[in-house]
């Protein structure tokens, strides 16, 4: 495949469509998956709003298509930063916020006994999202929680309304995102 950078947007966007290109061809040509998804229609990735928890103009929280537990999501910036190392302070703090009130409503909604939370992006095209992945009383503890293998996503809307009804009130109530 050639550097897809060469190419104008429509014709990746067809080259996708096509089923010729596919994530990983665009991050081996220096471009970020996320971002041409979002930027394009989601083109990629396919619309997700029936995984959308919460969403303002920095940040979106969704459950994750290829699960390792149910109830584990993802927080994405809707900038590109490469990894966590890269974000400036109040982004940190924003998103850690966010994931601590996340936490808070997953372990309760789902019932789960703790929630992890890990951030491993790796490579320049890379963006920078945490993931969030429930532990269940069933599960032991410990770190290989992170790598349960996945499954697909099994649309559960009594939890994803609860989640979203949550994330909704503690963030009016207490106005820590009025800002973002
Ligand atoms: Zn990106």
């Amino acid at each position: 495949m050639d550097n897809l950078k060469e190419l104008k947007n429509e014709e990746i966007v067809n080259l996708i469509k096509e089923g010729k290109v596919g994530p990983a061809d665009l991050t081996d040509s220096g471009i970020c998956p996320t971002c041409f998804n979002r930027e394009n229609g989601n083109v990629l990735y396919g619309d997700n709003t029936d995984k959308m928890i919460f969403e303002n103009g920095k940040f979106e929280c969704f459950l994750v298509g290829n699960p390792r537990a149910d109830g584990h999501t993802a927080i994405s910036t809707k900038k590109h930063f490469k990894d966590m190392m890269e974000i400036d302070d109040e982004t940190c703090k924003e998103i850690f916020l966010l994931s601590k009130k996340l936490m808070n409503a997953i372990k309760e909604i789902y019932e789960a006994e703790s929630v992890y939370l890990c951030t491993m992006c790796d490579g320049p095209m890379n963006h920078f999202h945490v993931q969030l992945i429930p532990r269940y009383s069933f599960e032991k503890r410990g770190s290989k929680n992170f790598v349960k293998p996945r499954f697909e996503f099994k649309e559960d809307k009594e939890k994803l309304e609860l989640l979203r009804e949550r994330m909704k009130q503690r963030i009016i109530r207490r106005g820590d995102f009025e800002r973002v």
